[in-house]
């Protein structure tokens, strides 16, 4: 394939080349039809052809898509009044970039300047992207190897150890940054209480709390952010994936003071803000507010999960079923590659990736899956588990 010649060798490729989607469906160049439970990596929380957020699109092209945020710009605020109206309690100011790890960069930078303290902690376990300060955060050995020296001043403590972590904290430490469910590692919830006692010690310590809802936030656990399901809320919110219906864009979303403590040119981006991205982003917040998506999220969420509970009492294989709403894990006893392989010939498509856990299967489809999909995807598991057990005890 000239993707694999010119693209370079960076992506795990499955075989499948994919033209178009509707809903919670997409259909390769041949006319095959697969339920979608990647939902392109998380993205595609509205459905595909999402006709709020086409026609958004659509309408803005029409207009104008470039406008540099040095100028001021209707579509612009339009987008900001609208997530201002769902943004956690006192976020009320927004820096926009265009992906995850960006909106995870501006946030370090950010916690940096106001505590002016350069001290770092992350959770093991973690994913917080690519770029050298992100990925410097990001706890995964292979990801960093080739690439040393990381950003210096970072230190990794137990996902949910509040003993741990508070033994890492010192005079120095700026902020502790932290996905309510780690996604990447395999979709960890936080265990219950951990991120009050985070609160709790960041309000006494003075320190800059940092979720990263890239993954888990925007409706896909059920509730609007995934902090929502704990009552707690970060002084920073990074957000991005499904931000804008599939067109690149973040948000890091910070209390007034943070990033009052900014400067005009210690932070910018060329596309940051363009009106295409707001638009449709502005149509992707109307979608999961006034559409049901959030609600849609919680009922399969819950259908999906039973079904997967009594698989697992039924298959041996299945170690354990782990998630919130539409962010599920099963992680198996055996490398679930062929298992994933074999659902795509079943015309479902799951989430498998070999830089993290492989015997780990993730869910992240779009929040408009229906019923129909969960018996599909049901039926489909079951089948191709059953044949995996049979070829084992052959
Ligand atoms: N943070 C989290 C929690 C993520 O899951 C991801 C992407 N999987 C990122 C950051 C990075 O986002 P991007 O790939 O858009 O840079």
């Amino acid at each position: 394939m000239l993707e694999d010649e010119i693209h370079g060798n960076l992506y795990q490729k499955l075989p499948i080349t994919l033209e178009k989607g509707l809903g919670s469906h997409v259909w390769d160049v041949d006319g095959n039809e697969y339920i979608d439970c990647m939902g392109a990596y998380g993205v595609a929380i509205t459905g595909y052809r999402n006709q709020r957020v086409n026609n958004a699109i659509k309408n803005q092209i029409d207009k104008i898509i470039s406008v540099h945020s040095s100028f001021y710009n209707k579509t612009r605020e339009n987008f900001l009044e609208t997530i201002l109206k769902i943004a956690p309690k006192n976020l009320s100011n927004v820096y926009l970039g265009n992906s995850g790890t960006e909106a995870v960069e501006a946030a370090i930078k950010f916690a940096r300047k106001y505590t002016g303290k350069k001290g770092m902690i992350a959770m093991k376990g973690s994913y917080h992207g690519r770029t050298m300060g992100s990925l410097s955060l990001t706890f995964n050995p292979k990801y960093k190897k080739s690439f040393e020296p990381m950003v210096e001043n970072i230190q990794f403590s137990e996902f949910g150890n509040m003993d741990n972590l508070e033994s890492k904290i010192n005079t120095d430490t700026g902020f502790i940054i932290l996905e309510p469910i780690q996604g990447e590692s395999g979709i960890y919830p936080s265990p219950d209480g951990f991120l009050q006692q985070v609160r709790k010690l960041c309000d006494e310590k003075n320190i800059v709390l940092i979720f990263d809802e890239v993954q888990c936030g925007l409706g896909r656990t059920g509730k609007m952010w995934a902090c929502e399901n704990w009552n707690v809320v970060p002084d920073i919110l990074c957000t991005s994936k499904g931000l804008a219906g599939g067109i690149p864009f973040s948000a890091t979303l910070t209390k007034p003071e943070i990033l009052a403590s900014m400067e005009i040119g210690e932070q910018s981006s060329t596309l940051s803000g363009n009106p295409l991205a707001c638009a449709a982003s502005t149509a992707t917040l109307t979608a999961l507010t006034d559409d049901g998506l959030i609600d849609n999220a919680a009922k399969i969420g819950l259908l999906l999960w039973s079904g997967l509970e009594k698989l697992k009492n039924k298959h041996k294989i299945i170690r354990e079923i782990r998630g919130k709403g539409l962010m599920i894990a099963i992680e198996f006893e055996v490398d679930a590659r062929e298992l994933v392989l074999r659902a795509i010939e079943q015309h479902v498509i799951f989430l498998f990736s070999i830089y993290s856990d492989k015997n780990i299967v993730r869910l992240l489809p779009p929040l408009v899956l229906t019923e129909n999909d969960v018996s599909e995807i049901l039926r489909v598991l079951d089948e191709i588990i059953s044949n995996e057990e049979n070829i084992q005890k052959n």
